[in-house]
């Protein structure tokens, strides 16, 4: 069975082969390229399903591939940090990239975000009004606007709701905190000590555990992603 064809942008070449590989055992059908240069000419020629961009390139820096891969298309990009740090993860998502990895990962986790990015990008997640999403024990309904738990109606303010959808609409995507802000209050609201509170009422009404949260995750400094799977 055929994933579907992926382009691999990574400059380390025992990297690239094992990747490579494994994707390939996976089902992918994997096109590999280690100039930036040479990656935005083979897109073109080529129209993958799905890009994997190393940061860091020779050529050019990732960050630029992936800006000349948005103005072409809006094929799913995964980008692949060596540095954990917030700045590189922020510009990553700003620039259009879909998800991102630090490097080390396990091939599990590139798999996970894999299938994560092309259920939204595929049409999954709650796009449809009125379309009902069951996380584990929670049911949200966006035509409702109704959160229930085991069954139970969960009573929530709008604000709380707004960001819930907010959330469900971008299932497993870190949504930075700019990007909530604006989207529920409109530009100009930079008070993001009024999303956290939000976040924490949200928690204590969804969360089974408070302090150990399984659906609203934090990205410490980025965001916050709200989780399809309960692992
Ligand atoms: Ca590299």
């Amino acid at each position: 069975m055929t994933e579907g064809t992926l382009l691999l942008v990574e400059d380390d070449p025992q990297l690239c082969q094992v990747l490579a590989t494994q994707l390939e055992q996976k089902g992918w059908k994997v096109h590999t390229e280690s100039y930036g240069s040479a990656a935005l000419e083979a897109f073109a020629r080529w129209s993958p399903d799905l890009v994997l961009l190393d940061i860091g390139l020779e050529d050019m820096d990732g960050f630029q591939v992936c800006r000349a891969l948005r103005r072409m298309s809006n094929v799913p990009i995964i980008l692949v940090t060596a540095a954990d740090t917030t700045q590189s993860k922020i510009t990553a998502l700003e620039l259009g990239g879909d998800d991102y990895l630090t490097k080390p990962f396990y091939l599990g986790e590139l798999l996970a975000r894999i299938k994560a990015v092309l259920r939204r990008t595929r049409g999954g997640g709650m796009s449809a009004p009125g379309k009902c999403l069951t996380l584990g024990e929670l049911t949200i309904s966006l035509a409702q606007r109704e959160v229930r738990r085991k069954g139970t109606l969960l009573k929530l303010t709008k604000t709380e709701f707004d960001i819930l959808q907010e959330l469900a609409m971008h299932l497993d995507e870190v949504l930075t905190y700019d990007f909530l802000l604006r989207a529920i209050w409109g530009s100009g609201h930079e008070d993001v000590r009024a999303l956290h509170v939000h976040i924490s009422n949200l928690r204590r009404k969804l969360e089974p555990d408070v302090l150990a949260p399984h659906f609203l995750t934090t990205v410490p400094g980025v965001g916050y992603r709200m989780r399809s799977f309960s692992n």
